[in-house]
């Protein structure tokens, strides 16, 4: 079986080819390793060949990893859907949440002197199986609440495209996506900047249509039971 290490390489060199190919600086690209249900040792074997950023779907199971792995350098990325009773957890572990989905988690996690990066997850195809915003409309209205959030600094949107083992199939998302953050900020006089798309089966595709944040699990650290 190949290592943790090996595969880690192995994805950074695809992403750098797919920046060639497309005109890209790999350094405008941030590499998340998803970790939902990695053991805490294939997680230091990643962070030992240079990972720093790490994603997490559950908050209970980032807080113990967090805790084992408080004296590492990690950045924590919230990438999962947020239960209201856990909300208060979240801005003492992480410094980005990916999948704001709604304003109401928006305002538990504004606390003082915990300042987060939030991206808010669009689910433009509108599957009930999946959490997020479903049209510009509700992003806008979101928006315009969250720029008066003293803790909170929105900075780009998010998405995870229906599943399809052809990645081709995510690219009018990510197409999309892109659109919808420029109309975004043109409209409300923001200054977005991050794009969280692409996963391992369609981050090519992702960083040709302008992602700047991959989140990768299973390219990394091998099937998920
Ligand atoms: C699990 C997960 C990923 C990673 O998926 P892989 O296909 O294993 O790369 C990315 N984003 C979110 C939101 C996830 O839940």
């Amino acid at each position: 079986m190949i290592s943790v290490r090996e595969s880690l390489r192995i994805v950074r060199s695809r992403i750098e080819k797919a920046c060639e190919r497309s005109g890209r600086d790999p350094a405008n690209i941030k590499l998340i390793g998803v970790t939902k249900g990695v053991s805490v040792e294939k997680i230091l074997e990643a962070l030992d060949e240079g990972l720093v950023d790490i994603g997490e779907n559950y908050v209970q199971e980032a807080k113990k990893k967090w805790e084992f792995l408080r004296e590492r350098n990690v950045i924590w990325h919230m990438i999962g859907h947020i239960q209201t009773n856990k909300a208060k957890y979240v801005p003492h572990i992480f410094s980005y949440v990916h999948s704001i989905d709604r304003l109401r988690i928006l305002e538990l996690l504004n606390v003082p002197n915990k300042p987060l990066k939030v991206l808010f997850q669009m689910n433009l195809a509108g599957e009930e199986t999946k959490s997020g915003i479903r049209s510009e409309e509700e992003l806008f209205d979101i928006l315009k609440k969250a720029k008066d959030m003293k803790n909170i600094e929105p900075i780009g949107l998010m998405i995870i495209p229906p599943y399809s083992p052809e990645p081709e199939n995510s690219r009018p998302h990510f197409r999309k996506l892109r659109e919808i953050l420029y109309i975004a900020n043109e409209r409300l006089a923001m200054n977005m900047t991050e794009l969280s798309m692409g996963m391992s089966q369609d981050f090519e595709v992702a960083i040709e249509e302008g992602a700047t944040m991959l989140r990768i699990g299973t390219a990394i650290f091998g099937e998920r039971r």
